[in-house]
């Protein structure tokens, strides 16, 4: 691919402030050679109501009734291959004059999924991946990385992001050395305050909040005093925290008071024996105090944090989650039992959420905490930025982090993505 290297005159490519989407977007689309009009037919938004989606540029400009977005002399044909693509190409779609149209019969459309939490650091192990496979060939056009790089290497990661096709925000993990190793903050002296402040400066685009993972085998004999640093960190910084829960000792009820509104609980479903519901399933009062405090309950499904069991009993007390993440890397998504954002979704829609929800989880819901409605919306005038998902009546078996498995009847399944001026078709086992 094209790149203009040092030349390149998108200050955001240069790993400093610059628009992270406007001008690296517009820069995509011409190393893509995007089509000149794309146009998605037949459509459903969660509502049910079915439109055409005209996009010229890389950027809706209009949004129309089934049928009317098409002009008049263009045919739709399916299974026709026509867009070449590094990703993949759409199977249903035909190109005429500049103008290719694609049947999305049966099709449900959303804005952009945004996954709150994954691991798009491909050079650490065990929690690293690369961009594109666990974004755009997810169906997700928006990954923000849960602090896999701290001080040390948030400018590799932060510059990786413009290799590819998937937009990308991060969590700093206030341990300078992020997940280099998987003891973070088991050593206080890895976290380094000016270091932090500096990096929030620097990559202000990107960084959205300061990440702290408070368990055991994390913290070592720290108990919550790195969550203390972070604490002062965020107000220093003014972002709020993502937290990561798990094992004691920390135990939960010393973890949960020291968040405040708008800071994450991730991992909030995990069925460990520090959870943050009780042996009959019920809320734990500090997490009911902090819900009504306004901190915000992330899943980050993952290798070892997601129960039905816990997600039952939370669903029984109305105690939703506002996002639903991954905590996605390579090797919960090829061995399960995470696989892809779809999958994480099909086990909310058979835990009884309905669909509406489950898509505002990874839309609207997750936009607004970024501060960027735009991305949680379909909007003639903006760029387009957009998943294109299926509902099947399908049997599958969902597992969850303990091994449980359930049976399901209905499986979301993501089928492309319109995002940086072009279509991607996605490539991932539901
Ligand atoms: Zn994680």
């Amino acid at each position: 691919m094209l790149c203009w290297g040092s030349n390149c005159p998108v200050p955001a490519y240069q790993g400093i402030k610059g628009g992270l989407f406007e001008l690296p977007y517009l820069l995509k689309c011409v190393v893509k050679g995007m089509d000149d009009r794309f146009i998605l037919h037949n459509v459903k938004r969660v509502d049910g109501e079915e439109i055409d989606i005209v996009i010229e540029d890389g950027r809706i400009i209009g949004i129309t009734p089934v049928g009317q977005g098409i002009p008049a002399q263009t045919q739709v044909e399916n299974d026709t291959t026509t867009a070449d693509d590094r990703l993949g190409t759409p199977s249903q779609s035909q190109s005429v004059d500049g103008i290719t149209v694609y049947d999305g019969q049966g099709s449900y459309v959303s804005s952009g999924w945004i996954d709150m939490h994954v691991h798009a650091f491909p050079e650490f192990d065990p929690y690293g991946d690369e961009i594109d496979e666990i974004g755009v060939k997810q169906g997700v056009t928006t990954i923000v990385d849960a602090g896999s790089c701290g001080a040390d290497r948030i400018m590799d990661l932060a510059r990786s992001s413009q290799e590819a096709m998937t937009n990308l925000f991060a969590f700093l993990n206030i341990s300078r050395i992020g997940l280099k190793r998987i003891d973070e903050l088991s050593n206080l002296e890895w976290i380094d305050r000016g270091k932090v402040l500096a990096s929030v400066d620097t990559f202000s685009d990107v960084i959205v909040g300061l990440k702290a993972r408070i368990s055991n085998s994390v913290v070592g004999g720290n108990g919550v005093k790195p969550l203390q640093t972070a604490r002062r960190l965020s107000i220093e910084t003014e972002l709020p925290l993502m937290v990561h829960i798990g094992s004691a000792p920390p135990d939960i009820t010393e973890v949960i008071p020291l968040l405040e509104r708008k800071d994450i609980i991730t991992h909030y479903l995990n069925g460990k024996k520090n959870k943050l519901f009780d042996e009959q399933g019920q809320p734990l009062q500090v997490l009911q105090e902090a819900v009504a405090r306004g901190v915000h309950l992330d899943v980050g499904h993952g290798t070892a944090s997601f129960s039905f069991q816990v997600a039952e009993a939370a669903k029984q007390y109305g105690i939703s989650p506002n996002t639903i993440s991954t905590d996605i890397y390579r090797g919960n998504r090829l061995n399960g039992p995470v696989y892809s954002m779809a999958n994480v979704l099909s086990k909310f829609l058979l835990l009884g959420y309905p669909l509406e929800q489950i898509i505002a989880a990874v839309t609207t819901n997750a936009a607004e905490w970024l501060g960027r409605p735009d991305l949680g919306r379909i909007r003639t005038g903006d760029v387009a930025n957009l998943t294109l998902f299926s509902l099947e009546q399908e049997s599958a078996i969902l597992t969850d982090s303990e091994g449980e498995q359930r049976t399901t009847n209905q499986l979301i399944k993501a089928k492309g993505v319109y995002t940086n001026g072009t279509f991607i078709k996605c490539e991932v086992r539901p």
